[in-house]
């Protein structure tokens, strides 16, 4: 099977060439760093994060680059309003940096706890001022560029191919931003890649044009050139990103080096909650955190999962109740497989077992080929977990081999390359409680047949099934499963 990937930019699903053979190259716009992360983050950087860790289980060596976007970005999208960093110190009365510090080490915490593995640079747009001027003078020269009053614009007018990821003509443009009253740009369409700075503006630097700072959309393009080359393998990020940021992406960085700027565009669908979009004015976010106080992360994950990343999603307590379900299903399983394996007896894997791992491995590799299809993959492993069901309770002795096989598979592909299935119980503290009071419901319930108590055994079997708790009474001892 080869990798497919639905390229946003040709809007057909390709079969995935990378640059260099063996090699990926990636880039995914990261969080402006002002306020606490939301639910809607934590869709497309977890599902970034299985498709870095596919790529990886697939053999690419591959390098992720995600920025950290800590001035430049405006409150509004057409290069008015406050920067948003230094919107929050102010209120906060801090200093701009003060507030990019905070709010990075809780993005970062917040993507650990959720088991978001960390990309390999994070650069931030403050530390690449000298990358980003020397993109704007090459945009100058190339006449795509203009200089007034000490901010640089784009000229769209300048490249017949702006607006191709969106789709957006430039005629409609206009007439959508027909009130902007920016009297400095040529065309209403055009956007500043570097502003000139007021006395009042803190984070600013010296520049060709004076004392600035750079535009939001230059530090993508300065940021991806310089750790991925002019031209890489995959672009991800938010829809909502896709006009005008990612469009400005393209342009400035094609623009500039006469090359294509990412081969393949992957965006991510939006978040909901309970049907409706996520927004400061309606009070309706929902931060990570606050969710994580509901929620295992595991179930959270698997969430974001069951969607395909590139459809919307909508965040609800019985959406999450389900995932949670889903999740818990293939935990007690992996549990009672792993139990099962510590008195297990020696011998060589049963080819039954082995051919069951098998399919189940190439049934997920075939879907995640399929344009990294998480929920598809999903299916595959509860149908798996369906079988081991069925396995650990019918009676026979399986080696010790024949269940590591299964449990391989759970590993790689449950916890190397979707993260809900950790590797130890004792890394998982919801899971691992749950599971120390089943083991304690268990004991007693043996201790109750050995004394022949069968009513108090009874009553321990009959609860936990009416929660939809099976115990499953084998040789070796007992396991349980979520029905
Ligand atoms: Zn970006």
């Amino acid at each position: 099977m080869t990798l497919r990937i639905y390229n946003v930019l040709t809007r057909q699903k390709e079969t995935f060439t990378p640059v260099e053979p063996g090699k990926v190259n990636i880039y995914v716009c990261g969080p402006t760093v002002y306020d606490y992360p939301h639910i809607g983050h934590a869709k497309t950087y977890v599902n970034f994060d299985v498709v870095v860790r596919y790529l990886r289980h697939s053999g690419y060596d591959v390098l992720y680059v995600q920025n950290i976007t800590d001035v430049g970005h405006l409150v509004g999208d057409r290069d008015e309003g406050e920067d948003k960093i230094q919107k929050k110190a102010r209120l906060e009365s801090a200093l701009p940096m003060q507030i990019v510090e905070r709010y990075t080490k809780i993005y970062f915490d917040n993507m650990d706890a959720l088991n978001v593995a960390r990309p390999d640079i994070s650069p931030r747009a403050s530390g690449h001022i000298p990358e980003q001027i020397a993109m704007v003078k090459t945009l100058i020269e190339k006449e795509h560029a203009y200089v007034v009053n000490g901010s640089v614009y784009f000229d769209v007018t300048s490249w017949d191919e702006y607006g191709k990821l969106s789709g957006r003509k430039l005629d409609e443009q206009k007439e959508a931003v027909r009130l902007d009253e920016n009297t400095d740009k040529r065309h209403p369409a055009d956007f500043a890649i570097w502003k000139a700075a007021d006395e009042g503006h803190i984070m600013q630097w010296d520049s060709p044009w004076g004392m600035g700072y750079p535009g939001w959309h230059i530090e993508c393009s300065a940021m991806a050139v310089k750790y991925l080359g002019t031209t890489f393998d995959i672009h991800g990020g938010g829809i909502d990103n896709i006009f005008p940021h990612n469009d400005c992406e393209i342009a400035q960085s094609e623009c500039a080096h006469g090359e294509a700027f990412s081969n393949y565009w992957m965006l991510t669908g939006s978040l909901t909650r309970d049907g409706v979009k996520m927004s400061k004015s309606l009070g309706n976010g929902l931060s990570i955190i606050d969710a994580l106080a509901n929620y295992r992360p595991e179930s959270i994950r698997y969430f974001m999962l069951t969607s395909h990343y590139s459809n919307p999603i909508d965040f609800s307590g019985d959406a999450l109740e389900a995932a949670d379900k889903g999740w818990k299903r293939i935990w007690s399983a992996v549990s009672s497989l792993r139990e099962r394996m510590r008195n297990a007896p020696a011998g060589a894997a049963d080819p039954a077992i082995v051919a069951i791992a098998d399919e189940a491995a190439a049934a997920f590799t075939a879907k995640m080929d399929d344009d990294f299809n998480a929920p598809a993959a999903i299916a595959s492993l509860q149908e798996l977990t369906r079988k081991v069901n069925s396995l650990l309770s019918d009676g026979t002795a399986y080696s010790a081999d024949s269940l590591a096989a299964i449990d391989t598979l759970y590993r790689t592909l449950g916890g190397g390359v979707l993260g809900i299935v950790p590797d130890d119980i004792s890394d998982d503290s919801n899971g691992n409680r749950e599971g120390d009071l089943l083991r304690l419901l268990i004991d007693l319930r043996n201790t109750a047949r050995a004394e022949k108590n069968w009513a108090a055994s009874d009553q321990i079997r009959d609860r936990l099934k009416a929660m939809g708790i099976s115990l499953l009474d084998g040789a070796d001892g007992t396991a349980w499963q979520i029905d």
